[in-house]
């Protein structure tokens, strides 16, 4: 059959230039697909080899792949990484200078270019779209298509203008990916991208490298970041902090920890940036404090970590974010802090927004949602699947939540001695330290009036910490809601219903008893080193593998993991190919590759 011989030619390609001796997942099915001509939306997890499912169909078929994508350093990096592997591709963008367009232009007329990426903006304009037009088009691939929905977390307007490439590409297959879209923005990105009749190749969302944590806040959170980051030394993490202040006193208190931290954020000029990410990609130990601003495009392979020093915005932001590490498939971690301030400041500010009412209602669903899942009580990674659609999910077995399972206690009776003292004293006019004080009957200096209210003191069997959890408890159910005031937020009453039910007796308020140990121990600290069982003469050769691996990377000025990622040297470090045929057999060595290193391999190999 056409369709098989076809499919066949592209496992040749997965292996002769690529070094892959498999699909993974969807991907053969959706090459297929695309090499037949046909239009299809695939949502793959992070890491779940997206790009092949374009890259190749452009390398078979012919005439030029066009690659739109948002961000310029994840153009750079993939074409970069194609270079090595002997693909013919380039990139055009507004960085471009002008003797690299005519020379990428004079590629493009001589139908020798494989790929071109493209930003949305930049293909759309009209003198690109008709010389493009012009030529034999392979397949547009529409990278992180989920920024064309208004639905989705990353509405990018420019996204719009895509819907035209079905008519000015007529004959072209149009392939969206994305790693992170609900049904609902599934739908969208089918409609606004003209694929209404295209495959649609959903994977599953497990990430089972990735084992996941939250804790609520408490007390100082940034010191609670140092303590996270201090237990995972001589890693390479990302801290995601709501602020660019945020990340710049991190990183300072960071450093003054001894640790090679380093601020981002879009306040910093383009040349500070720049340079921080390369410090971030090409050394290996480096913790990046960024705002979301440090993410889409950063495919560093071995990101051992990402902690959320302060919360996302919703569970598709998570993904995506924690998403960032271990992408290579070796173990990492994801850690987020979050607190009932967290959520109503989400609140707030979506509230502020000028947005259609419709858009405003599924943000708060969505902050919401995020909520329940880091605050809930069942697993985490079960929860994130179900929230994009997957069915019969398993527990991890992994996350914090099923590793110590929280008690679940019933409280309503402790819950309405409090909303009784938020009432008695005064509905927005105090803090939670000065109702917890109440509660004890510690208040300093009371006034008489405050003594002789029925609640004062009555809390007096219970701990400080205790009354603390569950005002934040009742603030995470809306029974409770906090007014900024300037940064000294106001408790007072919430839901009027709800409040009144809870009175009596009729909802009833659960909190969560604390596991027994705290989340976010580097559990997998070593089997993160190496997933590959190395002996110690193997460990040996791995090193030098990766201090040669360094100098050729930083001789063609390009980040180690284009050349060879850490997984194939571990490989090469286990099996000590003697040969490059032998060599040629692990994963992640294509013929390119073999050509260019091989026999610098082998000689670290024999030398080691
Ligand atoms: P994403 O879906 O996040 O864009 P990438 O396309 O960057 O993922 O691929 C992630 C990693 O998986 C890359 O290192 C890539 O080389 C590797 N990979 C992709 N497809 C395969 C495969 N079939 N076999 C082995 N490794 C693969
Ligand atoms: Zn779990």
């Amino acid at each position: 059959m056409a369709f098989d011989s076809s499919l066949d030619r592209a496992r040749e390609v997965l292996l002769r230039v690529f070094g892959h001796a498999e699909f993974r997942g969807y991907q053969g099915e959706i090459i297929g697909e695309v090499l037949a001509g046909r239009s299809a939306m695939a949502v793959l997890p992070t890491g779940g080899g997206k790009s092949l499912c374009y890259q190749i169909p452009s390398i078979l078929r012919p005439g030029l792949g066009l690659v739109v994508s948002p961000l310029i350093a994840l153009m750079a990096d993939q074409v970069a990484a194609l270079e090595q592997s002997g693909v013919a591709a380039a990139r055009l963008d507004s960085n471009t200078d002008p003797h690299k367009r005519e020379a990428v232009w004079r590629s493009i007329d001589a139908g020798k270019l494989d790929l071109l990426y493209v930003s949305p903006e930049g293909l759309m304009q009209p003198w690109m779209l008709n010389r493009l037009s012009r030529i034999p088009i392979a397949v547009v691939a529409i990278d992180e298509a989920h920024c064309v929905s208004q639905w989705g977390h990353d509405f990018r307007p420019e996204y719009r203008m895509l819907g035209r490439i079905a008519e000015v590409f007529p004959d072209a297959p149009r392939l969206a990916v994305t790693a992170t879209a609900d049904a609902r923005t599934r739908a969208d990105i089918r409609a606004e991208l003209r694929l209404e009749d295209a495959r649609e190749f959903v994977d599953s969302f497990a990430r089972p490298e990735l084992q996941l944590a939250a804790e609520r806040k408490s007390g100082q959170a940034h010191a609670r970041v140092e303590a996270l980051v201090l237990e995972r030394p001589g890693r390479a993490g990302v801290i995601y902090a709501g602020s660019r202040e945020g990340t710049e006193r991190l990183a300072e208190r960071l450093k003054a920890a001894g640790v090679n931290a380093l601020a981002y954020h879009a306040g910093l000029d383009k040349t500070a940036r720049d340079q921080r990410l390369t410090r971030f990609l090409n050394e290996d130990n480096v913790v990046m404090a960024a705002t979301i601003a440090f993410g889409m495009g950063v495919d560093k392979p071995d990101v051992r970590f990402v902690i959320h020093a302060d919360p996302p915005s919703s569970i598709e932001a998570y993904w995506q974010e924690v998403g960032r590490a271990g992408r290579d498939g070796e173990p990492a971690e994801a850690i987020t802090l979050y607190g009932a301030s967290d959520l109503a400041w989400a609140l707030r500010r979506i509230d502020s927004r000028e947005m259609a009412t419709e858009v405003k209602q599924v943000q708060t669903r969505k902050a919401r949602q995020l909520y329940a899942m880091l605050d809930g009580l069942g697993c985490r990674a079960a929860a994130v699947r179900r929230y994009f659609g997957e069915e019969n999910v398993e527990p991890c077995g992994q996350c914090d939540l099923c590793l110590s399972p929280p008690q679940s206690l019933d409280a309503t009776q402790q819950a309405q001695k409090a909303l009784a003292a938020v009432h008695r004293l005064g509905s927005g006019r105090y803090g939670r330290g000065r109702i917890v004080d109440h509660l004890l009957g510690k208040t300093k200096d009371p006034a008489p009036h405050e003594q002789a209210l029925s609640t004062w003191g009555i809390g007096g069997e219970l701990p400080a910490a205790h009354w603390r959890g569950i005002l934040d408890q009742l603030l995470f159910e809306g029974l409770l809601r906090e007014d900024p005031n300037d940064g000294r937020p106001l408790i007072r009453l919430g839901d009027a219903d709800a409040v009144r039910a809870a009175y009596r007796g009729e909802r009833k308020v659960q909190v969560r008893e604390p596991a027994p140990t705290r989340s976010g121990r580097p559990r997998k600290a070593r089997a993160a080193a190496a997933h590959v069982e190395l002996s110690p003469d193997g460990q040996f050769l791995f090193d030098s593998l990766r201090a040669w691996r360094r100098e050729e990377a930083s001789r063609q000025g390009l980040p180690p993991y284009v050349i060879f990622h850490d997984k194939t040297l571990q490989e090469i470090a286990a099996a000590r190919p003697q040969s490059l045929d032998a060599l040629a057999g692990i994963g992640g060595v294509g013929a390119s590759k073999l050509e260019r290193y091989g026999e610098a391999v082998l000689r670290a190999v024999r030398m080691a």
